[in-house]
């Protein structure tokens, strides 16, 4: 019997993220041996459907054969090398496609490991941007209540989560925050659209006294994964891109959960018919395999750093920046996107789980704003009570479905890939459990 054996020895010498460790004492981690499309696998063969691809990263299922294969020819090629001062294919190659997809508008990619540094990246070169243009005072930044960006100290500046936050609010240098045009927050008769003006008057509001102290405000395009997938009108990002606009501030796309097809599009933003100056990437960017992230910027931003002076260059680095292998799984991401054509058959598999969610929630008397944008599905429990995310948890694994609620929001986010058959076993799984965990 190895898996007792390993819970042990992984209870005792590893520190798991976003947990109470002491919460295991009655919960268990669960030990999974091997994964395959998308379900996980554990010692004694219990398959468990991946229903969040392992926190929003998978795209193509566990242990892809395509990503596998360019992973292990990479592994034989080049494993990593400094990019300072060297380049490389993979990571030229992935530079360039990434442009294609912006149209050429994000032409420089700036690359690291985790979502959080390529907030900070995104942070620190638009305030270095008003820097070199001599408007060294445009150094705050302003985000949406609710918003979350990263957990590092200064990504924890414009995150909005209260339980991430508090307990270093003394580390962090807070920004400014604004209303979040939240489409639940519509009055009777009011649209999404509407929500999104009200929301955008207030950013307006704040601009026009503070732009001159402001570098960049920073959003999650469409929608607020960690608030509790919060989905508001793309009518938010025109105006709030026009603002910008007037009043001389960056607009940072946090595009780490949303991007990659997350949304119905590549880009979220490209809903909205707009381009940020910095457009963050990272999650699904590797289709799950390994750290990557980047920041994708405009020939303008690039161009305020390009000079004979060092300082005024981005100084800014990671030793694993533009690692071969983790470039090399995004390049064969993208080929699949290329050449199945993902995002056109996402639009059918996103109509089938939204009509799945409606069948088995739709008359739920518990169940609230069923929502879906993309690939991204989720409603709200009424009366669901404390600790109703680890018992809602704890009943989806006896169903065979991973689902981690976020607060009283149940959402689901499966990789591109699951079937009608998985989508009907997700669905009744994801019943079963609100069913048990309301009991
Ligand atoms: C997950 C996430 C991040 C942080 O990414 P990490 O890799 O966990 O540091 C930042 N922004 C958004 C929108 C995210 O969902």
């Amino acid at each position: 019997m190895p898996q007792p054996d390993l819970l042990q020895r992984s209870l005792a010498a590893v520190w798991h993220p976003c947990t109470q460790m002491k919460r295991h004492e009655t919960l268990p981690p669960v030990a999974i041996a091997h994964g395959e499309g998308a379900w996980l696998i554990d010692a004694d063969g219990h398959r468990l459907l991946d229903g969040i691809s392992s926190w929003w990263v998978n795209l193509f299922g566990h242990c892809n054969p395509r990503i596998n294969a360019a992973l292990r020819e990479q592994l034989d090629t080049l494993e990593h090398v400094l990019l300072a001062g060297f380049t490389h294919e993979p990571v030229v190659a992935l530079s360039e496609r990434l442009a294609a997809l912006t149209g050429q508008r994000l032409g420089h990619a700036f690359y690291a490991s985790d979502g959080a540094s390529a907030t900070e990246i995104a942070l620190k070169m638009s305030a270095h941007y008003w820097r070199n243009h001599g408007q060294p005072g445009k150094h705050r930044f302003v985000s949406l209540a609710g918003g979350y960006h990263g957990e590092t100290v200064g990504a924890l500046a414009v995150t909005d989560v209260p339980i991430f936050r508090d307990a270093y609010a003394d580390l962090v240098k807070p920004g400014a925050t604004v209303p979040c045009p939240d489409a639940r927050l519509a009055a009777p008769g009011e649209t999404p659209a509407d929500v999104a003006r009200r929301a955008a008057a207030a950013l307006e509001a704040h601009l026009a006294e503070h732009h001159d102290e402001t570098a960049a405000l920073i959003v999650e395009p469409l929608v607020q994964g960690a608030a509790g997938m919060v989905m508001y009108d793309p009518e938010y990002l025109r105006l709030a891109r026009a603002l910008c606009e007037r009043y001389r501030v960056h607009l940072v796309a946090d595009e780490i959960a949303v991007g990659c097809g997350r949304t119905g599009s590549f880009f979220a933003c490209e809903q909205a018919g707009v381009w940020p100056d910095f457009l963050c990437l990272s999650k699904g960017i590797s289709g799950g395999y390994l750290p990557l992230s980047l920041v994708l910027s405009t020939d303008e931003v690039y161009a305020a750093f390009y000079a004979d002076d060092a300082a005024r260059g981005f100084l800014h680095s990671h030793s694993y920046t533009g690692n071969p292998l983790a470039c090399r799984a995004a390049l064969a991401t993208l080929e699949i996107f290329a050449e199945e054509d993902v995002l056109a058959a996402n639009q059918e598999r996103a109509v089938l789980l939204h009509r799945a969610m409606e069948e088995h929630f739709g008359n739920h008397p518990a169940a609230r704003h069923l929502r879906s944008r993309g690939m991204i599905l989720a409603f709200d429990v009424a009366g669901a009570g404390a600790d109703f995310g680890r018992r809602f948890f704890a009943a989806a694994l006896a169903h065979g479905v991973l689902l981690r609620p976020i607060g009283n929001t149940v959402y689901f986010m499966p990789p591109y890939i699951v079937d009608e058959a998985e989508t009907a076993h997700l669905m009744r799984g994801a019943r079963a459990a609100l069913d048990a965990a309301l009991a």
